[in-house]
C-alpha cells in the first residue's frame, strides 16, 4: 500500500538525512530544512509516494533523528 508523506518543519533540525536517503521525495528550503518535494507535493502531504519509492522513503523515515518525518495511508488534507 502507498503511503502519503510530511515533514513537520518545526521539528526538522535540517541534518539533510532525508534527502540523502530520498532525494526523489525531499528537498531542502533556503533554511536547510527538509520538505516534501515530489511532484510538486509542496510538502502538503496529498501525493501518494511510489512504491518503487517505499524503501527510499522508509530509509529516510529510520535516519530522521528527531522523527518529524510523518507518514499516513491517507492524505494529509
Ligand atoms: S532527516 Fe529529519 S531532521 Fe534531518 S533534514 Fe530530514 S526531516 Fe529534517
Amino acid at each position: 500500500m502507498g503511503k502519503y508523506v510530511v515533514v513537520k518543519k518545526d521539528s526538522c533540525i535540517a541534518c539533510g538525512s532525508c534527502g540523502a536517503s530520498a532525494p526523489d521525495i525531499f528537498d531542502f528550503d533556503d533554511d536547510g530544512l527538509a520538505e516534501v518535494t515530489y511532484e510538486g507535493d509542496n510538502n502538503r502531504g496529498v501525493t501518494l509516494i511510489a512504491a518503487d519509492l517505499e524503501e527510499d522513503l522508509q530509509d529516510a523515515v529510520d535516519s530522521c533523528p528527531t522523527s518529524c518525518i510523518k507518514t499516513s495511508a491517507k492524505a494529509f488534507a
